[in-house]
């Protein structure tokens, strides 16, 4: 599908020119009109509640954030993978140190095992 590169509007291939800005249309938009944000990993998530869960923390710390997902969704990972990562939080580079602190700060706050929570059931009296 064809792309007018000004107003960035798909057209069926039929159509050669955007009728709103007069110009010719691309196959496909340059590639700088892409945001060009350098993302770098500052968490790796064992679950997908725990990717949430940090990225959750970096939303409220009004810092951009986005999950890049290690497993494929619904693909049953096999027994050899165990200690694979489900995924990474990913961060723009220029507050990468700063979404690395505030991870840390999450981690030291957790539990020491989460497996230990299974053992302490606290029921609700
Ligand atoms: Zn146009």
């Amino acid at each position: 599908m064809p792309f007018c590169p000004r107003c960035k509007a798909e057209y069926l291939d039929s159509v050669e020119t955007c009728p709103d800005c007069q110009v010719d249309l691309v196959p496909v938009l340059p590639i700088e009109q892409v945001e060009m944000i350098d993302w770098v990993p500052v968490y790796q998530a064992p679950t997908e509640i725990a990717a949430n869960m940090v990225q959750g923390i970096l939303n409220s710390r009004n810092l951009q954030s986005s999950i890049r997902r290690n497993v494929v969704p619904g693909y049953v990972i096999p027994a050899s993978w165990y200690d694979a990562y489900w995924g990474e939080i990913l961060v723009p580079q220029e507050v990468a140190e700063q979404a690395k602190e505030i991870v840390q700060e999450y981690l030291d706050g957790l539990p020491y095992d989460e497996n230990d929570q299974n053992s302490q059931t606290s029921e609700p009296s």
